[in-house]
């Protein structure tokens, strides 16, 4: 496995594979892997003849007030869990090979990226957009892995990929957790002892709230009253939302009957998370 720095020698690697015939597949992360993105890795692995892993903390979607300068890093930690799970290469650049100081091309999307995340983060889908289209083009991949941890992210690249005809599979992934239900998050390294303890709240809302929809509720604000409940009960706890969205379209919906994704941002102290489910059908 090597690490790269550059796009040339990125661009170089992936002309020498495919010179072979060989297939790739991209997973694209912030880095300080966890299980959750060796999950992305493995897959790829399993799916493809070659992996890269880009990692890189996209400073353009951070908000003026978000944790770009704290967001953790640790390229050797990381490189190692890369190898064991069978990477072929990171791409592990500075910002300033991503982004020429005359930088000024977006990708932007309506509709998908304004509600949910987008609303707290109202250029978080931009900045998202942007870097992923650059990993699109530098890397060419065949299929690229995105984990249901960012749901409305997986929702929007799908998107992205249809809307511009962007020729490669989007995958998604199951949500990695540990073993008492909090979601794997880089994030989590934020939260202290006490602070960790609270942050099941997101968890034991959400699973209160699919118990529920499983036993036939269809009534989406009893559903999100439920997982609301269970969140503030929490006093650690600061709800940004709560909301149950057609999982199609993002688009808040009064029954449950449907295809849904159940998608919850809370404050553990100063620390924000994310969790969710989806029922497909
Ligand atoms: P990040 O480094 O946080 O930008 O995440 C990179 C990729 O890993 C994204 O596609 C995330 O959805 C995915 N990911 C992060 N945490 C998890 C998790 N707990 N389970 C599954 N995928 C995850």
């Amino acid at each position: 496995m090597t690490i790269v720095k550059t796009i040339e020698e990125v661009r170089a690697q992936v002309k020498a594979w495919r010179a072979e015939g060989l297939t790739v597949g991209l997973v694209p992360t912030m880095g300080y892997l966890h299980e959750g993105h060796q999950s992305l890795i493995a897959r790829s692995v399993a799916e493809n003849d070659r992996t890269v892993v880009s990692d890189f903390v996209n400073p353009i979607q951070f908000g003026p007030s978000e944790d770009l300068a704290t967001y953790p890093r640790d390229i050797d930690r990381d490189a190692a869990l890369c190898e064991q799970t069978g990477a072929d290469l990171i791409f592990h650049p500075e910002a300033e090979e991503m982004y020429a100081p005359d930088f000024c091309t977006y990708v932007d999307m309506d509709h998908l990226t304004k509600g949910l995340c987008g609303k707290t983060r109202p250029t978080h889908f931009r900045g998202v957009c942007t870097v992923v289209s650059k990993l699109f083009h530098i890397v060419q991949p065949d299929r690229a892995y995105f984990g249901q941890k960012d749901a409305q992210q997986l929702a929007v690249i799908r998107r992205m990929v249809r809307d511009l005809n962007m020729p490669l599979d989007i995958v998604g992934c199951p949500i990695i957790r540990e073993a008492d239900g909090l979601a794997k998050s880089s994030r989590n390294t934020y939260l202290s002892a006490a602070e960790r303890q609270a942050a099941l709240c997101l968890s034991r809302g959400l699973n209160k709230g699919r118990a529920a929809v499983e036993a036939g509720e269809t009534d989406a604000a009893k559903v999100k009253a439920m997982i609301t409940a269970e969140i503030e009960a929490e006093p650690l706890s600061r709800i940004d939302y709560v909301e149950i969205v057609d999982w199609n379209n993002l688009e808040p919906v009064d029954s449950t009957a449907g295809s849904i994704l159940a998608a919850v941002a809370v404050y553990i102290g100063k620390t924000r998370l994310i969790d969710n489910f989806i029922i497909e059908r």
